[in-house]
């Protein structure tokens, strides 16, 4: 086992990771960019390390300063948390070419699904189930283009192959429309991305978002931990997720995970990994995987009492898989809510010094906040603050653990989603369990009028 691990990121997640090392027994460095130098997880680390100036292109993005500070501290690993670097497949190459252990997949790996194109090929191969679209990228010719449109059937999705976070993406509703809005996403995927590539796939009308975690060994060992639904989502951010999925039966359960678990064993996928699809009409469908922890990693803790960082260091030392697929049990039903310092209508970021901050707790609520009082949030980052989670034997007692949760909470000096959430949580739409991706914002343009 490791004796020293870096945590290249910041905020939360890097508290997270601590709190896992300390678990552990294992010395954790925190590297901080100028603008973090007075937060609280950085005076409370074993070491802790400047890396920058507050742009994060020039402290958490900054690669030769992470690497010179895990030399410099002895470290022998380094988690990269979610963001930042974490999905960057040359940095996990440096990481490994510097002699430390990158605490994430084979840099191969990250790199294969950080092009949806592949992504979707692998996951054809595998037998794991897909949108259907064009195959690969889109051909130059628009004729060609128009007639697998019409192959596919409008709507259609035209997406960058090298997108992300939501970006890159048209909706076609007619053939009209199509080469305009071609042209347009080629171009901004160009000046985004760097790459102009597109693809093509069919427009799933009132998809949930549903989403597959793993882990995975050194030795091809592979489980998966269940579900999320992630359906409330407002401009492509997730804003409340949950455990387990409320339409995922037992049996729908264990076909996708089981083709998660296959795909993972050919791809020699190693780490914890989550495999992201849209949910229609009882069927998934791939839309890409996160080659990384995720921010709701904490539900599926919830609801499995697997923790999932733990078994990362676990997995990143060497060390065998702890669990087989039939020791993984599922135990009620976990909800997160994201808490964000921004305006909870009109999504401003709120960023400033947190006067008062108290968190609300109690049995089945779990708080993973680096946040106080007197805290200030700096302007330059997502405006995340926190994650509050509730765990009950129900969904309806996990959301009313969360009311609880959150009308205990209080913020003052900056602004909150707080108020967004209680709405939610209220809204006899969300209680029935009846979201898909699109219902969060149908809500908020609703409540406008
Ligand atoms: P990113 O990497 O940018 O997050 P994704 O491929 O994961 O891109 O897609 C992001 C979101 O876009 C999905 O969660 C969903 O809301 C929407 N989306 C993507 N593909 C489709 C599709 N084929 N049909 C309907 N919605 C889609």
């Amino acid at each position: 086992m490791f004796e020293k691990i870096l945590i290249a990121n910041r905020g939360e997640i890097a508290l997270r990771i601590q709190r896992a090392c300390r678990l552990l027994g294992i010395k954790s460095v925190v590297v901080y960019s100028e603008a973090d130098k007075h937060a609280k997880y950085v005076k409370i680390a074993d070491e802790a390390v400047c890396i920058g100036p507050a742009k994060s292109m020039h402290s958490y993005l900054n690669i030769p300063s992470i690497i010179a500070a895990a030399e410099i501290t002895n470290a022998q690993a380094i988690h990269p948390g979610y963001g930042f670097l974490s999905e960057n497949a040359e940095f996990a190459r440096r990481v490994e070419g510097s002699g430390f252990v990158f605490i994430g997949p084979r840099p191969e790996n990250i790199a294969t699904m950080g092009d949806k194109v592949k992504a979707k090929e692998a996951m054809i191969k595998a037998g794991v189930p897909v949108v259907p679209g064009s195959e690969g990228e889109l051909p130059l010719n628009n004729k060609e283009v128009a007639r697998i449109a019409k192959k596919i059937g409008y709507p259609v999705i035209i997406k960058a192959v090298a997108g992300g976070g939501g970006r890159g993406m048209r909706v076609v509703h007619k053939e009209e429309d199509l080469i305009s809005l071609l042209e347009i996403t080629r171009s901004e995927a160009n000046a985004g991305f760097g790459n102009p590539a597109v693809y093509m796939e069919r427009y799933l009308t009132e998809p949930r978002h549903i989403e597959v975690q793993v882990l995975a060994d050194e030795y091809g060992n592979v489980i998966h931990l269940g579900e999320r639904d992630c359906s409330m989502q407002r401009r492509h951010q997730k804003v409340i997720e949950e455990a387990p999925g409320v339409e995922i039966t037992a049996r729908m359960r264990k076909k996708i995970g089981d083709s998660c678990v296959k795909a993972c064993k050919l791809l020699k996928y190693r780490g914890a990994g989550t495999f992201e699809f849209l949910f229609e009409n009882g069927e998934f469908f791939f839309i890409e995987m996160n080659t990384r922890i995720q921010v709701e990693h904490t539900i599926t803790e919830m609801i499995t009492g697997i923790d999932l960082v733990k078994e990362q260091i676990n997995i990143a030392s060497g060390e065998k898989l702890r669990y087989k697929q039939s020791d993984i049990v599922f135990k009620g039903h976990a909800i997160e809510c994201r808490i964000n310092a921004e305006d909870p209508y009109t999504f401003v970021p709120s960023p400033g010094k947190i006067e008062l901050c108290h968190f609300g707790g109690g049995n089945g609520v779990r708080v993973d906040s680096h946040v106080y009082s007197g805290y200030s949030v700096p302007s330059f980052y997502d405006s995340m603050i926190g994650k509050i989670i509730t765990h009950g034997e129900t969904r309806q007692e996990a959301i009313n653990l969360m009311k609880g949760a959150l009308i205990e909470t209080s913020f003052s000096g900056i602004k909150t989603n707080i108020p967004l959430h209680l709405d939610l949580l209220n809204n006899h739409g969300f209680c029935e369990g009846a979201q898909s991706i699109h219902y969060l914002e149908d809500y908020l343009a609703n409540k406008e009028r």
